[in-house]
């Protein structure tokens, strides 16, 4: 498979100004359109080929009220909501005899939000919208079936060496390079960055059903609170509709075993115990971390999204913050290669988005995770206790929501210096 599309001689000539991103995921793709839009060059590599982009595992799905308003500026949002779930409601439930907690109602968010609701939209779907836009925009140099491999910069740019989809070795230069490449990013080993944090050692099941849970009080939105198997549960848009339940493994558990048909469908009885099979669409495995990156900029080179931090997904905020970094930098990048500010001014994007990642994400993915898992009785009553009284007070229901929704993150951010 070829490129899809090269650079335009008049974009190679602009090289010295272009970004070059390395990651075609949802945060290379909204910075690449972003920095585009505003007539900037940008150079996208990306592994994948069409015949395989869209043959990525299920991950992150709850687009919040704030990376809507993101998405709505880069014509994203009209493409996805079509394809997606508006959810204005997310419970908390207890899995013991399936018995709501507490019920949130993003419309207390109507006064701060355009969007009062998330928007249950897949990855997969994220990506492949953004994709099209990529390849319409005459700014963007997309490089499919194009791996990166290593790069070097000095006081004037950098050069990333890349394999391009012919097999061949090549260099590009441009003026930054940033890491949209995911946890495993190259960038962030080779500046010798630890990724600092922790991995849990039990590892999350996932299986997606087509099955219809809203028959038992669940919405679109459900975290169920249980002492030995805690769970979540979505609901995506098909054909079929699909709806995916989240279970915690014994971290010795045999992967084959786990993922096992029948031992699925014995998981998903004990879960609700229906007497009849699911009809079960995928399942897998996924290993959780919560890691921040120690720093996210070294020069030119800068790390965004799961390169700079990955968290656990209790909370659906990875994706969403990982976006934010993306429009936060091209914000920046753009007052720079316009010659209006000094790069000093990625030092803000560092101390900004780093807060996020470890006072609000990692913080709150944490605490969701405890929330859910707590085993002492007393203290779990009083955990669930509280949850009531702040989804019954408007007040506290507002404050809650502001802060799980990440809107109080990106206010917190703009007031740092
Ligand atoms: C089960 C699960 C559920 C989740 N649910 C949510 C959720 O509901 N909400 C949420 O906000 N987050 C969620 N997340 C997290 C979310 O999926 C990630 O935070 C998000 O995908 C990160 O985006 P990214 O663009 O930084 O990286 P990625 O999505 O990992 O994309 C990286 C891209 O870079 C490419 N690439 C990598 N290396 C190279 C290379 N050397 N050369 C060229 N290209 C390369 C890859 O092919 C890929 O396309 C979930 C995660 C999991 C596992």
């Amino acid at each position: 498979m070829g490129y899809v599309r090269r650079g335009t001689l008049e974009q190679m000539d602009k090289s010295s100004e272009r970004v070059i991103v390395i990651g075609a995921g949802p945060v290379g793709l909204c910075l690449s359109l972003a920095l585009a839009q505003e007539g900037i060059p940008v150079c996208l590599i990306e592994a994948l080929g069409s015949d395989n982009f869209l043959e990525q595992v299920p991950r992150a799905g709850t687009n919040h009220p704030a990376t809507l308003e993101l998405f709505e500026r880069i014509g994203l949002y009209d493409k996805l909501e079509p394809r997606g779930i508006i959810a204005p409601l997310l419970h908390y439930r207890e899995r013991d005899g399936n018995t709501l907690i507490a019920e949130f109602d993003h419309g207390h968010l109507k006064n701060d939000t355009r969007f009062p609701y998330v928007l249950q939209c897949e990855r997969i779907k994220i990506v492949e919208e953004a994709l099209a836009l990529a390849l319409a925009h005459p700014d963007i140099d997309l490089r499919l079936s194009t791996t990166f491999t290593g790069f070097s910069q000095n006081g004037d740019g950098v050069i990333a060496q890349i394999t391009n989809a012919d097999g061949e070795a090549e260099s590009i230069s441009g003026a930054y390079l940033v890491s949209g490449e995911g946890a495993r990013s190259i960038v962030r080993k080779d500046l010798g960055i630890e990724f600092e944090g922790f991995t849990y050692p039990d590892r999350t099941l996932n299986i997606e059903v087509a099955y219809d849970f809203r028959q038992h009080g669940y919405t679109e939105r459900n975290y169920i609170s249980d002492p030995d198997e805690w769970s979540n549960l979505f609901h995506w848009k098909g054909p079929p509709d699909r709806w995916r339940v989240h279970f915690p493994t014994a971290p010795d558990d045999d992967e084959t075993a786990l993922t096992r048909p029948s031992a699925l469908q014995a998981r998903l009885q004990r879960f609700l115990p229906t007497g009849k099979d699911f009809d079960i669409v995928g399942s897998n495995l996924y290993i959780v971390h919560q890691r921040v990156a120690q720093k996210f900029r070294v020069g030119r080179a800068i790390l965004a999204g799961d390169s700079a931090h990955v968290n656990s997904p209790i909370g659906a905020m990875g994706m969403n913050s990982g976006i934010h970094d993306a429009f936060n930098l091209a914000e920046k990048l753009i007052g720079i290669l316009r010659g209006e500010t000094d790069d000093d001014v990625l030092e803000r994007y560092e101390r900004q988005r780093r807060h996020v990642a470890v006072q609000h994400t990692q913080a709150q993915t944490m605490r969701n995770k405890r929330l859910l898992a707590e085993r002492d009785p007393a203290v779990r009553r009083k955990n669930h206790d509280e949850l009531r009284r702040t989804a019954e007070d408007p007040k506290l229901a507002r404050a809650f929501l502001l802060r799980s929704s990440l809107i109080e993150s990106l206010r917190e951010a703009e007031q740092i210096a």
